[in-house]
């Protein structure tokens, strides 16, 4: 199989688990992309319904948002420059993941970062809250200047909430997007319940670092093994 076509697979894959997770909004709006390895060029959605994608609706485009082979439906070419400027300033980012999964965008839509009160959070790598870019109508000029200005103001971040729109993660893998998408809205989730409770308390920053820090130790550990023939007695 050539590596586009293992990539479309991968992209019709994760589309469908999407939909099967319940992350998705009831219009299962969103799209995916993946950066074809070793070029200037990638793989995007080219319908908005993740229910809709198959192996002939992922168009293949270049850094400048040209179509290169395939098709793309009008509400989707809209967005291709939202997912072009990510592997623009962010040469580490294999794919990227926009989705309106409903908590996060709760925050999105009240102008608020996410802050960092939740472990699952910094434990995914996000010792920062999730920033907000200025809103601007879906891949605008003007949106695509202010996604680029976050990335600029902010430390390395897998994840930026699009004001009055929705969320926009990525990462170095399809499957990181993914995650980074799917531990935001977990955060934004309880962060929203936490409020009926007196708010959410955040993690100081130190105690940050103590948690990233301390789980890569248990990482380059390994996994723990003992074969004890008492134990089995
Ligand atoms: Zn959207």
């Amino acid at each position: 199989m050539s590596n586009l076509r293992v990539l479309r697979n991968q992209i019709v894959n994760t589309s469908e688990n999407l939909v099967k997770s319940g992350i998705l909004t009831r219009s299962n709006h969103g799209n995916l992309s993946v950066r074809v390895p070793g070029t200037d060029t990638f793989l995007l959605t080219s319908v908005s319904n993740f229910s809709q994608i198959t192996e002939d609706e992922i168009g293949l485009f270049d850094f400048e948002n040209n179509l290169i082979d395939g098709s793309v439906a009008p509400s989707s070419a809209e967005i291709i420059p939202m997912h072009g400027i990510i592997y623009k300033k962010r040469p580490e980012a294999g794919s990227v993941l926009h989705t309106h999964s409903k908590f996060a965008t709760a925050f999105a839509v009240a102008n608020k970062t996410i802050p960092v009160a939740y472990e699952a959070m910094v434990r995914f790598g996000f010792a920062e809250s999730i920033p907000v870019a200025k809103y601007g109508p879906r891949g605008s000029q003007e949106s695509i200047e202010n996604i680029a200005t976050t990335l600029d103001d902010t430390k390395p971040s897998r994840a930026i909430l699009l004001e009055n729109h929705g969320v926009l993660t990525f990462g170095t893998t399809i499957n990181e997007a993914v995650a980074a998408n799917n531990v935001i809205e977990e955060s934004a989730e309880i962060i929203i319940y936490a409020e009926s409770l007196g708010g959410a308390k955040l993690i100081a920053p130190e105690m940050r670092t103590f948690a990233q820090d301390r789980m890569q130790k248990f990482a380059e550990a390994g996994v723990l093994k003992i074969r004890s023939a008492d134990a089995k007695n």
